[in-house]
This record gives structure tokens, sequence and C-alpha cells, in this order.
């Protein structure tokens, strides 16, 4: 058989799956999965993708469809050779994957399968887990038909049905493999003493051995029928992590039509298959199969299909949702004890809520019934992904182009992830050598030393849990971006039934025990309600307890001394004009501290990961308003231009004559660490170039009082007027954060956030051309660079760069300071006062649009009442925006 005639009959996804199934689970980094893979690997048309394309690669070697190949070129992935399991950053297998492989992967790479997961999709493992939930939380688990697991439940089974004929019930059971897939061996029996306690040698189903391990079930004998026909639903589920659990739904799926008119089997004779099961490998053999013309006819119908049949007939299809989304968070809930355990077992040194290695697309069989009960028949770990109709192809390829997507892979994992490990042995060593200098000043307390211990614990405690929020932040960030139609489902957006299966889990917990590791301990219990609880301590009180121990910490190690550079950090100004936003802000020792490059933990992760974002713009979206957000985008670029109708790209800057301009003019060169070991440079510029150190740093300074000067200039204000109503929006800041996150990251678009930054980037400019000496090349100079730095930094990633900043994160600084020559404590100073000119600026053109909204606004109005929803009025008297900085001194 050529391989291409091979593929042809791979495509056909359930037959194969059934044959893989069979099949010995080997390992996918020894090179292969099935007959049918291995030698496909030899497939012309795969050579060929392989070699097509370079950049984020992932090795295929062990599925056979189709379109998984086609959805992974859609993200630009590039296919790896099939031995290769070392530089891809996605495996896929079609099968299950042994731990020690999910162990041997690195922190980068992804794998479409978790450890444990066998414990809900093998039907007698399921049916194990199910039955022992029953019986502790009856109300909660009551989804699966009763089921016995034989051969060895088959005297209690015999028993039930027994004592169903004794009191005239006559009901008929379902005979399905323990580790069966579509349909094979399966049998109805209309009497339950003659089901076979050990299955039926060549005799089932399509002459399959049932013999073996199985299942006897209670039959559902009042399906919902459409047009008279039976049917279930396929649904996609995607779990992208269980450390900490996180679970979506697919909006989207199948509806799979049985092939002859259904009678209750107690009631008729034919007991054919093509009545009682739905599956397309078993009914895609009868003559009356049905290859849809569209989404509503034929045996294979869509998701949207069966929520309009049922709207017609006055179903009440809400609620049907929830009861099935239920069933899907319980199910996966029921297994978290298995995955975690699992898991931590596969990846010990992964601390909670770093990135998984492991991901699922879980494909759930739900039956209706008559009354629209949603019934769990069955959960598929390595759902068909055949696609022989166009359905198919429509709604497993949007399945997984944006599970893909969610996942997040981008080419710099790699990177990220050997950072965060330097880091991490970085500290363990510095972790090692504090011990050492306790040895070294043994004469001190023991108290003293247990005291400072305890501190550093608190503080590597607090580090961690805030990288996490912050990851989360992230992630919840991408999710918002990414999500089409898959929806979280767990953790949830409806705080009530969030808690409801947070104490749910923990009960699951309690009562599936699956032996030592992650298991039901007191410990693992109290991490979990901490981990899930909606009470979680919030980044800014995390950083307030940080900033706190970091205080005692430093008090501890050393009494405190005077800084001459304290001013510097934050300049005159700062201090004076503290931002609620910014009151957590570690204190200036602890900023000392990290610009001597002894990153924390939130600190690598913020500055290894672009996308790092504040969770503040979560509340904006979420508590705040995902359908402000929608309407937002909705209105489009045109309504937003009308917001900020004409931000100049030339911005106005007041250049009054200022008393507080340095007469002397120098370049601001040199300043650097770096520049001070070495000596300054030669200056190119024809500035100073002298190697005087001190009076690069004295130029800095005397830049850092000029910037300290500038202030915002509120368009028809004057600066007190200006600064009362910056204050207002600082006084509401907790109110209003939604609104100014909904405005800048949703609101405006690219061009508009830079002509934003455009104009305190011009009056930077000029501010410091006025310390320049004529003639030298300002663009050349080290502040001129470290200024542009800072500019695209806040641009980054959509805006979060500068949004970051607002909830106090540093990770524009940290990128800083990794820099080869990192920015001494005066450049610094000046970065840091040219962001807080951009909060200003941010915040008064956002002021600005709400005001040129409702012109009416009093000047001293709190924001949260400016009107953002007057479109019509907006166009009729657009005013023009002339933002900009003027000096203080200058000010009248
Ligand atoms: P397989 O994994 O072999 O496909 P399933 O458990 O999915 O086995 O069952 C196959 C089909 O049989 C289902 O799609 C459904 O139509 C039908 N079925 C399974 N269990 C029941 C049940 N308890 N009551 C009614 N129909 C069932």
């Amino acid at each position: 058989m050529s391989s291409g005639q091979r593929r042809r009959q791979a495509s056909d996804g359930a037959e194969e799956a059934a044959v893989s199934a069979r099949l010995p689970q080997v390992s996918p980094h020894r090179g292969l999965l099935t007959g049918a893979s291995v030698e496909s690997a030899g497939d012309d048309r795969r050579q060929h993708r392989r070699h097509r394309r370079r950049g984020v690669g992932a090795n295929l070697s062990a599925t056979k469809f189709d379109i998984i190949y086609l959805a992974v070129e859609r993200l630009g992935f590039s296919v790896c050779p099939d031995e290769d399991f070392v530089t891809p950053y996605l495996i896929w297998s079609d099968l299950g994957v042994p731990p020690d492989r999910i162990s041997e992967l690195r922190a980068h790479q992804r794998i479409n399968h978790f450890p444990g997961m066998s414990e809900i999709s093998r039907k007698d493992l399921l049916s194990r887990n199910m039955a022992k939930l029953a019986r502790v939380l009856p109300k909660e688990y009551k989804f699966t038909p009763r089921t016995w697991c034989l051969p060895g439940e088959y005297s209690s089974f015999l028993q039930h049905s027994r004592e169903l004929r004794k009191v005239g019930k006559l009901r008929s059971f379902i005979y399905k493999p323990a580790n069966g897939a579509m349909g094979h061996g399966i049998r109805i029996y209309k009497n339950g003493e003659q089901v076979p306690c050990n299955g039926v040698s060549g005799g089932g189903n399509g002459g399959f051995d049932t013999t073996g391990p199985a299942i006897v079930q209670e039959y559902i004998a009042k399906p919902l029928l459409i047009d008279g026909f039976k049917c279930d639903l396929r649904i996609y589920v995607l779990v992208t992590s269980c450390d900490p659990l996180r679970v979506y739904f697919y909006n989207d799926g199948l509806l799979r039509l049985s092939t002859e008119k259904y009678a209750d089997p107690q009631k008729c004779e034919s007991d054919t298959l093509y009545m009682h099961l739905t599956n397309y490998s078993v009914n895609k053999r009868s003559e009356n199969y049905a290859k849809g013309d569209d989404d509503s006819t034929g045996s294979k119908r869509s998701i949207r299909f069966l929520n309009e049949y049922l709207q017609k007939r006055d179903y009440d299809v809400p609620l049907m949702w929830r009861n099935i989304i239920d069933l899907l968070v319980k199910t996966i809930i029921a297994v978290q004890p298995h995955l975690l355990q699992h898991y931590r077992m596969c990846r010990p040194a992964s601390p909670p809520g770093s990135d998984s290695v492991c991901f699922e697309i879980l494909g759930f069989d739900v039956l209706l019934d008559h009354k629209l009960k949603p019934w769990l028949v069955e959960v598929n770990r390595s759902p068909s992904f055949g696609a022989e109709q166009p359905i198919d192809r429509r709604v497993k390829l949007g399945v997984l182009d944006e599970a893909l997507r969610l996942l997040n892979i981008r080419a710099s994992d790699r990177a990220r992830h050997a950072n965060a490990q330097k880091v991490q042995s970085q500290r363990r060593l510095m972790r090692g050598r504090s011990n050492g200098a306790e040895n070294q000043h043994q004469h001190q307390h023991l108290q003293q030393l247990q005291r400072e211990r305890e501190l550093v614990r608190r503080r590597e405690e607090l580090q961690a849990q805030l990288a996490r929020l912050r990851r989360e932040a992230d992630r919840d960030e991408h999710e918002i971006r990414t999500c089409r139609l898959f929806r979280r489902i767990f953790p949830g957006d409806d705080r009530v039934s969030q808690e409801r299966y947070v104490k749910l889990m923990l009960a699951v917990f309690g009562a599936l025990t699956p032996g030592r590791g992650a298991g039901s301990g007191a410990g693992t219990l109290k991490e979990l309600e901490e981990q899930y609880s909606c009470e979680r301590p919030r980044q800014e009180e995390l950083m307030d307890q940080l900033a706190r121990c970091e205080e005692q910490l430093q008090q501890h190690q050393q009494p405190p001394s005077a800084d001459a550079s304290g001013k510097l950090q934050n300049g005159r100004q700062h201090q004076n004009h503290r931002r609620p936003w910014q009151r957590h802000h570690p204190p200036q020792s602890v900023q000392r501290r990290q610009s001597s490059l002894t990153l924390s933990a939130d600190e690598v992760d913020d500055s290894a990961d672009d996308d790092s974002f504040d969770d503040d713009y979560n509340d904006a979206v979420e508590s705040g308003d995902r359908q402000t957000e929608a309407k937002l985008e909705a209105e489009g670029a045109d309504d937003a231009s009308g917001r900020l109708p004409s931000v100049s790209s030339t911005p106005t800057l007041t250049t009054s004559t200022s008393t507080t301009t340095p007469r002397r003019r120098h370049t601001v060169v040199a300043a650097s660490g770096a520049g001070r070991s070495r000596g300054v440079q030669a200056d190119r510029s024809g500035g100073i170039g002298t190697g005087d150190q001190q009076e690069a740093e004295q130029l800095c300074r005397r830049m850092l009082d000029q910037l300290n000067e500038l202030c915002i200039r509120f368009p028809g204000k004057s600066a007190q007027q200006a600064e009362q109503v910056l204050a207002g929006l600082h006084q509401n800041w907790r109110q209003n954060k939604a609104l100014v996150a909904g405005y800048w990251l949703a609101k405006l678009d690219a061009d508009k956030r830079r002509k934003v930054i455009d104009i305190v980037r011009q009056n930077v400019r000029a501010t410091l051309s006025r310390c320049w000496r004529s003639g030298a090349d300002l663009d050349e100079s080290r502040i001129c660079r470290l200024f542009d730095r800072v500019f695209a930094r806040l641009l980054s990633s959509n805006g979060q760069g500068l949004w970051a900043t607002f909830g106090n994160s540093a990770s524009w600084e940290s990128a800083l300071l990794r820099m080869r020559e990192p920015p001494s404590l005066p450049e610094l100073a000046c970065c840091r006062r040219v962001v807080q000119l951009c909060q200003d600026c941010l915040l008064t053109v956002f002021l600005f649009s709400g005001q040129s909204a409702a012109p009416s606004a009093d000047v001293g109005a709190s924001p949260s009442t400016l009107s953002r929803d007057s479109g019509s009025q907006l166009k009729r008297e657009r005013p023009s925006l002339s933002v900009g900085f003027t000096y203080r001194a200058s000010l009248g």
C-alpha cells in the first residue's frame, strides 16, 4: 500500500483511533507510535512541509490527522523531523504519553496529554471514580448512568437486575469493553441476567472479542430524539494546566445522529446498533447514513442547529447549557487530584503557576434525555480529528486553532525559561552564601539569625506569590485577546459558582485520596483553598507586604545610613506627589537594592516576559466591564479617533524662558556605571568628553531638575486646575483605573498610543536640548538612547508597558538594569521621571477626551462622572487637543 493510500485511510480518524488504541503505547520520543505512523513518517508531503518553514517547531510524528498539520502550519510553526524531540516547542501524539517522557520535557515544551487523565478516559476508571464520588457527594455526582465493572462487580449487578425484575421494572443495559472505542464490542441487553460475566469471545458487535475487563451500564431508554433519531453531543474541552487548574469549554461542537429511528429496546424486537449507537464510526456503515448539505441536515450536525431546534420547541436551552457546563467542570474536578499528583511527580521542580508543559483537548460525549438532562457517556482523551465532512473540518480546525493560540507558544519561551532557571540557581547560590555569612557571625544572637531567616523566607514566599499573580494576570490578558469560542469554565468568572466548585474540589480531594504526593493531606487542602480562593490578596497588597518585609530585613541587616543618592531616586516631585498607585512601591532602599542587579522573582518574571501586565486591566475588563470593552472594540477606530481628535503629531510645548534653565550646557554622556568604572569615553559629540564622571553626573542631576520642573498643561486650564484634575483622578484611582485601562489598552490603537507618548518624547527632547552643547549629536547621547528604550518599553505589548507602571511593575527598570551597561542612579532617576510624565500625559488625554465628550463637566469633576458616551455630540464639537507640558517656574 502506498503512503498516499495509507494516509487517506488514516484520515478516517475514527477507524485509526481504534487501531492505535489497541496498539501498545510506545513513547513518541523513541520515534513512533503505530505501524501506520512510522511508515507515514516517510510521507513526501510531510518532508516537504518540514523544510518549508523555520521558527517554532512542532513534532507531529505521532499523529495521523491532517488537520493537526494544517492548524500548526497556520500558526506559523515548522514541522520538525520525526526523531527530533528536543528542539520542538510542541509535541503532539494521538496516544497517551508515559510519565517519564513528561519529566524529560524542557520547561518551554508542550505536549498534548496530562499524565493521569486515563482516570476519566478509561470507561472502568471513570465509573469507579464516579461511583466513589457519588457515595460521598450524591447530589453533585449523579450525571453518569449507574455502572458496574465486570467481572468484579458482576454479582452485585445481577442482584440489582433481579430485584428490578421482581418489582416488575423492565430495564435495559449496555455492555462495553473497559478500554473500547468507536462502539466496538458494545451490546444492548433487555434482560440483565443475560449479560455475560466475562464478555463474549469473538461474539460481540462486529465479531469483536469482548472478553476482558468491561462495564455494564443502565441504558438511557428515553433519549432526546431529533426527527425521531437518537443523538449525542461531542463537546470539546481544553485543559491548559492542572497546577492550578484551568479549563475551557468550546462553544461549538458536533451533534451525531443514529441512522435508524429510535425505539425503546424493551418495546421493540430490533436491537440493531444503528438505532442505539450514535458513533460516526458505527453509523457510517449504514446505508441510511446521510452526509448533510450543511450544518443542519444529515447524520452529523452542528450544536448551533441543536440550539435552534430546541428553541423552536420551547426547551430551556440556556439551562441545558448551564447543566452541561456544570457536568464538564465536575468531571474535570473529579480527575484533578490524579492530574495534580501525577504532574507534580513528573515535574517536581515546577512551582505552582509556572507554565504547564502539558495540555489536553478532551472530547466529551454527552447524551441528553427526553427532559434535556445531560448524561456523561464518555471522555475521549484523543478525540478524532478526522475531517471527512466540511462540518468536521470547520469545528475541529476551529478547536485546534484556538487551543494552540491559547497556549501562547512563542519563540522567546526557550530563552525566557533558560533565563528564569539561571536566576533561580543564582538565588540558590546567594542563599548558600548568606548561610556562610551566618556562620562567620556566630557571635550574633541566635534569635536574630532566626528572625532574619524567617524574613528571608517570608520575602521569598511573597515574591513567589507575586510572580504567580503576575503570570496569571498575563494569562488572563492573553486569554481575553485570544478567546473567541473557547470560554474559561474553571476558574469561572462567577464568584458564587467558583466558590462552590472550590468547595467541591476540596471534598473530591478528600474522597479520592490518590495515595501520597499531592494527595489530600491537610497541607494540600489548605494550599488549594488559597490557590483558588476569590479572597486572594491582590498584587498591590502583596507589593505592600513585600515592601514592609524588605524594610524589616534591611533594618535587621544593617543600621540605616544616609544615602546621598536618595534624592535622586525619585526626584523632588515624586516625593511630594506620591500617587495612589505608587503607595505600595518598595521603599527607596529596596529600589536601590534592585538597581544593584539583585533581581527578585517578580522582576524576573516581569522582565522575562514582554507581555507583563497588571491585573488592573482585568479589572477593567472583568469587573469593570467586559461589555464596555466589547463595545469599545465594536465602536471601532473611527470613533476612537473621535475621542482623541487631534493629538498632534507635533505636540505643543510652552517653551517659556525658564528661569530654571541651567546656563552651562553639557552633553549627557558617560554617566553609566560602566562609564564610571572605565572612565568616560571620548565624546564624539564634541561635548565635555573629559572623562569627568562627576561632571557627567551633575549634568544628569540638572537634567533631572529640569524634568522635575516639567508639568502637564491641560488645554484650557491653568496649571493649578490641571493639578486638581489629576489629583481628583488620583483620589478616585481605584474607581477610575478600569476606565483608564479600557481607554488606553482597548480604546486607543497603536498609532494613538504612540502619539500620546510622543507628546512626552518631544518635550523631554526639548528639555534635553536645553542642556546640550550646540553642535553635539543629541541622538547619539546615551541618555537619549536610554529614554528611547523607556518609550519603546512603555509602548510594548499594545501599551501594556505603560499600563504596568500604574500597577507598580518595575519591569521597564529591570529591562534597563539588564543592559550591558546599566544606567547609573541619576540616569535611572531621569527615566523614572519620564515614566511619570508619560503617566500624567495619558491621564490628561484620557480626561480631556472624557471632557470633550461631555463639555459641561467641571474642571474639578471626578473623572468617574465624565460621560464617555456622547458620540453624536462629540462629532459636532470636536475640540482640538493640545495637551503639552510647561515648566512650573513659568506658570503664573
Ligand atoms: P465507545 O467509546 O465505544 O464509542 P461509548 O460509551 O461512547 O462507547 O458509547 C457509544 C454510544 O452508545 C454512545 O455514543 C451512545 O450513543 C450510546 N450509549 C452509550 N452508553 C449509553 C447509555 N448508558 N445509554 C444509552 N446510550 C448509550
